[in-house]
């Protein structure tokens, strides 16, 4: 295959900022890759488009393997399609890195938003052993808001530590669950639950409506007995059913009212000022952590010393003072 010319920054910023589809794709791709030619052009990429950058609404969406996401994304991107919004939904799927398979699957998902031109969707790069998913995840997001989109959905699946991360880069975080039987409050960590600004429970149809009902008083009461939210927003519970499209519209108008209520008291800038600050953090660990694996002094000693502290020979915080001490040299 013929190798394709490098882009310069210019012709990647052009293609980000005219709202290409092929033009935002290769500049996530550019941020997705791991050479350290590539990230030094990401970042610039990342600069020249900062000022485009903030305008959307960010919301992360999580709930367990079969819960429903992808048929709500498929139904609830419409709804956003519909009020002449034009969205981007990444997916964060950790099992793809650790295994090369995937939670969210293979099947052809969210056919129809994919097919239309105001969305754009794209899953999260997988296999990056350092942990900067997350990291370029925001990148990605912020190429997407560049390009025009102005709805971010973020879907993690609900089962790993990619909640945290994605709760510190949006706006509203929605929790799907599924009404279990009796032990509502089981399958889905108690921390992710009181990471959401609302729960929906889905799958509120056929013979399942009673059971939702009841689930959600469950967890209404559940949510009362977390600390209140700094920011006044009470997390409400919602039945819905992505198949027959019912309660969505009332999610999306939930949506809305988050969006008013919290940019009339300020909380939604300072939200973004906060995790803003986070991000600068966030960005820091992320360089230290990768410019200290690549190191050679590194690379030299480390298996050896993962032996050693496997063999007993060595303790743990020895051996990693001793290649701090390596690396700082
Ligand atoms: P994901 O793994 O969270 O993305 O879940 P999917 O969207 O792939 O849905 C898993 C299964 O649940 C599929 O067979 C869907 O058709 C089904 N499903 C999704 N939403 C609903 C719903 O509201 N009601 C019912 N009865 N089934 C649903």
């Amino acid at each position: 295959m013929k190798k394709r010319r490098r882009l310069s920054l210019e012709e990647y910023q052009e293609g980000v900022l005219s709202g290409s589809r092929v033009g935002l794709s290769r500049a996530i791709t550019l941020v997705e890759s791991t050479l350290d030619s590539d990230n030094e052009l990401a970042a610039q990429l990342i600069d020249k488009i900062y000022d485009y950058t903030g305008k959307s609404f960010r919301i992360g969406i999580t709930g367990v393997p079969g819960v429903g996401k992808s048929t709500f994304i498929e139904v609830f991107g419409q709804l956003v399609l519909e009020n002449k919004k034009k969205l981007a939904v990444l997916t964060i799927d950790p099992s793809s890195q650790k295994t090369g398979g995937s939670i969210l699957g293979d099947k052809t998902r969210m056919e129809k938003l994919s097919r239309s031109a105001d969305a754009f969707i794209r899953p999260s790069p997988s296999g990056d052993a350092l942990g900067g998913v997350a990291h370029k995840t925001r990148e990605t997001m912020l190429l997407c808001e560049a390009a025009g989109y102005d709805f971010i959905l973020i879907e993690t699946v609900g089962v790993g530590q990619s909640e945290t991360s994605v709760k510190n880069m949006v706006d509203f975080f929605l929790l799907l669950m599924l009404a279990g039987a009796g032990d509502e409050l089981q399958g889905i960590k108690k921390g992710i639950m009181e990471m959401a600004d609302a729960i929906a429970i889905n799958k509120a149809d056929g013979d399942n409506i009673d059971r939702a009902q009841k689930a959600k008083k469950e967890y209404q009461n559940a949510l009362h007995l977390f600390p209140a939210n700094e920011n006044g927003w009470v997390p409400e519970v919602k039945t819905c059913s992505a198949v027959n499209s019912e309660g969505l519209v009332e999610i999306f108008q939930l949506l809305d009212k988050f969006q008013v209520e919290q940019k009339q008291t300020g909380y939604f800038a300072l939200n973004r000022k906060e995790q803003a600050i986070h991000w600068m953090h966030q960005t820091i660990h992320h360089f230290l952590k990768q410019n200290f694996y690549k190191s050679p002094e590194v690379l030299k000693n480390l298996s050896k010393f993962e032996d050693e502290v496997r063999q007993g020979n060595k303790h743990s915080v020895k051996a990693a003072r001793t290649l701090l001490n390596q690396y700082y040299k």
